[in-house]
């Protein structure tokens, strides 16, 4: 089936595409549906979120949407900056500058613990949905490391790990993240779904 991500985030395409890649989901991005536009994320929460960016890709382009709304959940910033990641010290603001910001924060608790959230929604034409959820935990490190991923994976230590997410390799991270344990579950209920309502392609 082909579906448009409701994203202009390149990285988030790359790996979603990658954790997509032996199922039978074809997923084009909103330039290559002929739309490029940012859906205001107004929700509360990232299934809001995820749901509103999914619902303005189907209105532009008529085609199956999908959307993740995903975010840094931080303990001592109060679970912050969660759905406000992507605009958390400026939306045009570098992430090495984003990710020193929680460094600093985060150094003046004695709690770094820390996941990475994502929630993922699929609307189609029907008005039928379907969503999945993945999270990711583990602490703030005390420097950032790494060139892989994007965002704040450099500050990012996953459980059991002793470095940052962005020294793995995306095949790495997108077998034990938050991105793709949700997508990975969405995309068996999309099996499923289809096989309920034979659709073959
Ligand atoms: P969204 O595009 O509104 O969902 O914003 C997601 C934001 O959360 C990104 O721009 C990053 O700031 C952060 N984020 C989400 N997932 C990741 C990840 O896998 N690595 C690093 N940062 C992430």
């Amino acid at each position: 089936m082909r579906i448009v991500l409701a994203s202009n985030n390149r990285d988030k395409l790359r790996e979603v595409r990658e954790i997509l890649a032996d199922s039978d989901i074809e997923v084009i991005s909103q330039s290559e549906a002929g739309c490029r536009f940012e859906a205001e994320e107004n929700g509360t929460t990232f299934r809001e979120n995820a749901r509103i960016k999914a619902r303005a890709a189907l209105e532009a382009t008529g085609l199956p949407a999908v959307a993740d709304d995903s975010g840094l959940e931080v303990n001592a910033m109060g679970g912050g900056p969660g759905i406000y990641s992507a605009r958390y010290g400026g939306a045009e603001t570098g992430y090495d500058i984003k990710c020193r910001m929680i460094l600093d924060k985060v150094s003046k608790s004695d709690d770094r613990g820390a996941r990475f959230v994502c929630a993922v929604v699929c609307v189609f034409p029907n008005g039928d949905e379907l969503c999945a959820d993945g999270v990711i935990n583990g602490s703030i490190g005390l420097v950032p490391e790494g060139d892989g991923g994007f965002g704040y994976d450099p500050i990012f230590v996953p459980e059991g790990l002793d470095h940052s997410i962005a020294c793995l390799t995306d095949e790495e991270k997108n077998a034990m993240s938050h991105r793709g344990a949700a997508f990975r579950e969405f995309a068996e209920k999309l099996k499923n779904y289809m096989a309920k309502h034979d659709i073959k392609e």
